[in-house]
């Protein structure tokens, strides 16, 4: 895709402030700000032409590959009950979001963020699986404030619960369901 010129003094590094979709999803809306002159333009850009760049941890750059990200999930939803549809959708939610980011590189990192946002959504076993193994290099306590933020808004969602014995049991507001075992099992 070609560099976006400023508009008014031509400079190619321009700084997108802001990014929405448009004409149901086609087409991406972005407010950038050009690097030299500070001034702010628009533009429509077609949402197939922007997937980004991803910067490695170790400062590297590669393609996107959607095969990676589709095996990522395949990986953490191993034996899951998960449908080959649902990970479709959410490798395609992924691509969607990096895409609206506007952004030419982004950190791998990003991309994992995602991910874990999406596993969240399609299966918890595999959210906490994947996400004690991405987070394991960085800070510890994050990690448990992942999990404790699961636990929280789990018992108002009512989501599947794997390892609840009796579903009167569960749902008695009088003796609310006890945490999740299945969390400890990891
Ligand atoms: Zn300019």
């Amino acid at each position: 895709m070609a560099f976006m010129h400023c508009p008014f003094c031509n400079e190619t590094d321009t700084k997108v402030i802001d990014s929405r979709l448009v004409a149901e999803g086609g087409q991406v809306r972005r407010r950038r700000e050009c690097a030299s002159c500070k001034e702010r333009f628009s533009t429509f850009e077609s949402a197939e032409l922007v997937m980004p760049r991803i910067i490695k941890q170790n400062g590297s750059r590669e393609p996107f590959n959607e095969e990676k990200l589709r095996d990522g999930f395949q990986r953490a939803l191993e034996k899951r009950p998960v449908s080959v549809e649902a990970i479709e959708l959410s490798v395609q939610n992924v691509k969607h979001h990096l895409q609206v980011l506007g952004e030419r590189e982004i950190k791998s990192l990003l991309v994992g963020e995602q991910v874990m946002a999406e596993l969240r959504s399609l299966d918890q076993v595999a959210y906490v699986r994947f996400a004690s193994v991405y987070r394991s290099f960085q800070d510890i306590s994050e990690f448990q404030q992942e999990i404790d933020r699961l636990n929280q808004p789990h018992a108002q969602e009512g989501t599947a619960q794997p390892t609840t014995q009796a579903d009167g049991q569960a749902n008695n507001p009088l003796h609310p369901a006890p945490p999740k075992p299945s969390l400890k099992q990891l």
